[in-house]
C-alpha cells in the first residue's frame, strides 16, 4: 500500500484506540493538507535525514515521507502508536525508522546522518527543553541543518522577539545569535484533536554556519540568564555578580548601566560577553 492509500487518521485512531493522553502532550494533527504544509516549510527533504519527535499516529510522518524525505527517524514515547507507525513504515519501505523512547533521554545521533533536519509537532511539555538543547550543542555548527517546530504561540513569539518587547529574553537571544528564525505558520486550537487551550505556531530555525557576533557560548548564556532572571532591574544590579567592575564592562560594551535587559540587542550582549571573557582571563 502506498502512503497516499493509507486510511484516514480518524479511522486509524479509532481502530487502535489512541485516545489522547494529556500527560504526553497529545494534540494530534489529523488534516493531511495541514501536515503537508508543515512538512514543506522545511524545504528540501530528499537530501536529508529527518528527525521527528513524537510522531503519534503519524500525520506529520506521512507528510514527510510523501514530500520525499530520504529517511525519517521518529522517536515516540507512547508504545500504543508503534503498530500504526509500523503500517506507515510498510508503505515506505526502508525510509521510516521508529525508535520507542523518550526524546530527552535517547541518543539519536547514531541513527542520523548529519546534517539532518528536525521537523516536529512537539509535545509542549518538552518542547522548550529540546529547543534549548538543539541551540546549545558542544560545538558550532551543530549536526542539524534546520528545525521546523510547533510551539505554543507564546513560546514561538519568544523565539523571534526583538528588543523592547515583553517576549524578548534568553530564548530570543540564544536562537537568534546563531540562526535565522521566523514564524512560518499560525494554527488555531481547532487544528488539533483534541484542541489545546492555546494557539500554536510553527517556527522555522535555520542555522548559520558561524555566529552572527563573536562570543563564548557559555559566557553569553550566563550573562543573558542573569540579565533576564531579574529583567525589571537595571543591569548594573542584575549583573553585579558577573564581574567586580561590572559598570565599566557595561559602558565598554556600549550599554548604560541603568538600562534593563529587555532594551539590549544581541550585538551588545555579545560585546559584553567578550569583555567578560577578556577580564576573566586577565
Ligand atoms: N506528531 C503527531 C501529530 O502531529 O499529530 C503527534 C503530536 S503530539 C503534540 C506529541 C507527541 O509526542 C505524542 O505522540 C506523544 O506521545 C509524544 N511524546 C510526548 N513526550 C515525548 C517524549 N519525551 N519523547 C518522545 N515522544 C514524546
Amino acid at each position: 500500500m502506498s502512503i497516499d492509500a493509507l486510511p484516514p487518521l480518524r479511522e486509524v485512531i479509532a481502530k487502535h484506540g489512541l485516545s489522547a493522553k494529556k500527560q504526553l502532550g497529545q494534540n494530534f494533527l489529523l488534516d493531511l493538507n495541514l501536515t503537508a504544509k508543515i512538512a514543506r516549510q522545511a524545504g528540501d527533504l530528499s537530501s536529508y535525514d529527518i528527525l521527528e519527535v513524537g510522531p503519534g499516529p503519524g500525520g506529520l510522518t506521512r507528510a514527510l515521507l510523501a514530500e520525499g524525505a530520504r529517511k525519517v527517524v521518529a522517536v515516540e514515547r507512547d508504545a500504543r502508536c508503534l503498530p500504526v507507525l509500523e503500517e506507515i513504515s510498510e508503505s515506505a519501505p526502508g525510509r521510516l525508522h521508529v525508535i520507542e523512547g523518550d526524546a530527552l533521554a535517547v541518543d539519536l545521533r547514531p541513527h542520523l546522518t548529519a546534517p539532518y533536519k528536525v521537523v516536529a509537532n512537539l509535545p509542549y511539555n518538552v518542547g522548550t527543553e529540546l529547543l534549548l538543547r538543539w541551540l546549545t550543542p558542544a560545538s558550532w555548527p551543530p549536526d542539524w541543518q534546520s528545525l521546523t517546530l510547533m510551539f505554543q504561540r507564546e513560546v514561538a513569539e519568544r523565539i523571534v522577539a526583538q528588543p523592547g518587547s515583553k517576549a524578548y529574553g534568553r530564548l530570543s537571544i540564544l536562537a537568534q545569535w546563531r540562526c535565522d528564525v521566523r514564524i512560518a505558520l499560525h494554527l488555531p486550537p481547532q487544528a488539533f484533536t483534541p484542541p489545546p487551550k492555546v494557539s500554536s505556531a510553527v517556527v522555522q530555525v535555520a542555522r548559520l554556519d558561524v555566529p552572527r557576533y563573536e562570543a563564548d557560548a557559555r559566557i553569553l548564556s550566563d550573562v543573558v540568564a542573569r540579565a533576564f532572571n531579574q529583567r525589571r532591574k537595571m543591569l548594573r544590579a542584575s549583573l553585579k555578580g558577573l564581574l567586580p567592575e561590572i559598570e565599566e564592562a557595561l559602558i565598554l560594551a556600549g550599554i548604560k548601566p541603568t538600562q534593563r535587559a529587555e532594551e539590549i540587542g544581541l550585538e551588545q550582549f555579545c560585546a559584553l560577553a567578550r569583555i567578560v571573557a577578556d577580564q576573566r582571563k586577565s
